[in-house]
């Protein structure tokens, strides 16, 4: 090991966060202060805030800290509303040539500061290249949040999904697994389900869900169901395999059910059902479309990712870039 700090980036994906950030500014400078005079890491680290083409005052606010204090605050601004997981790729990925070690965390620091010395010493002391904050616990999210979210990493274990339950996108990485993470080029992007493919040496620190101190949750239930459903089909074959499973099924069901009333045909008693012929009908029907619903959802997806498209645009970046060696 070299004597050699380590330059460490903190990257925020923001999305209206006009209420939150001033506060997440104040505590996030303070941290990294203290980390600095604890020489755990370099005087040149910093916090890269992205701009998720908010709506508010978000992006002159980021402006104003960088002006501050152009080190330690840095600033991507995309030109358009990407989502979370693309925000927050971008900043991952701008930053990577600049920086040594990354940790993303959410704007609203729901997710403990106070783990960062840990993540940090985990990756410098024990050589993990990626180091997951994992939740010990959701006392503070409602219920409805907590079941929900249980149910999500549940069903993604379920379908065969390695994700780390109950972490979120607070993570240290190295840059070996940042360069790894730059040869993922899927556009349909769920971060949770691809940082464990990268493979290398991984850590785990737990801590203590916190309260949103401001602002109101920028994923609301709709939001939620779209990003799971995201997560499954783009990481999980096993529906279109169901699917195939059940067609087979159904079709010895109805073999099955064609010698039964050849049986009842020829033994004297004629088969008068009506209702089961428009029973089946239906539910063979309903069946098809969902089935096709499903596949139709993979081409779906093979059709986003064969087109290729860049999964964001940098509209502004202010960053020290002058301070890089
Ligand atoms: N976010 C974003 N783009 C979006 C939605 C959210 O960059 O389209 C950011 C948001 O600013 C926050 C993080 O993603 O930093 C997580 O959002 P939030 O805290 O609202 O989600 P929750 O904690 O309620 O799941
Ligand atoms: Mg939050």
């Amino acid at each position: 090991m070299t004597d050699e700090l380590l330059k460490l980036a903190v990257v925020v994906p923001c999305y209206n966060e006009e209420e939150v950030l001033p506060e997440t500014a104040k505590r996030l400078k303070k941290k990294i202060n203290r980390l600095v005079s604890e020489k755990l890491i370099s005087e040149k680290s910093g916090i890269v805030f992205v701009d998720d083409g908010s709506k508010d005052k978000t992006w002159e606010l980021i402006s104003a800290y960088h002006e501050e204090n152009p080190v330690l605050f840095g600033g991507i601004k995309l030109s358009k509303n990407r989502g979370h997981q693309n925000a927050l790729l971008c900043g991952l990925l701008t930053i990577k040539d600049h920086c040594d070690v990354t940790i993303s965390i959410d704007a609203d620091l729901q997710d403990d500061i106070e783990i960062f010395d840990n993540m940090i010493k985990k990756h410098i002391n024990e050589g993990c290249e990626i180091v997951y904050g994992v939740r010990s616990e959701r006392k503070t999210d409602t219920a409805f949040k907590r079941i929900t979210a249980q149910g999500f990493y549940s069903i993604m274990r379920l379908l065969g999904v390695d994700i780390v339950y109950n972490h979120a996108d607070f993570r240290l990485m190295g840059k070996m697994s940042l360069n790894a993470l730059c040869e993922y080029r899927e556009v349909n992007l769920f971060l949770r389900g691809i940082i464990p493919l990268l493979g290398f040496k991984t850590g785990v620190e737990y801590y203590a869900r916190l309260e949103r101190f401001a602002g109101t949750s920028k994923y609301p239930l709709k939001k939620m169901l779209a990003f799971s459903f995201q997560g499954i089909t783009s990481f999980s074959t096993r529906p279109i395999r169901f699917i195939t499973n059940l067609g087979g099924m159904i079709f010895s069901i109805s073999i099955i059910m064609i010698i039964y009333f050849f049986v009842r045909h020829f033994t004297g008693h004629t088969v008068t059902g009506w209702s089961s012929t428009i029973v089946s009908l239906w539910a063979i029907g309903g069946l098809i479309l969902f089935s096709i619903g499903v596949v139709g959802e993979y081409i779906g997806k093979i059709y986003l990712e064969a087109k290729q498209r860049p999964r964001y645009q940098i509209e502004q970046f202010l960053y020290n870039t002058g301070n890089i060696e």
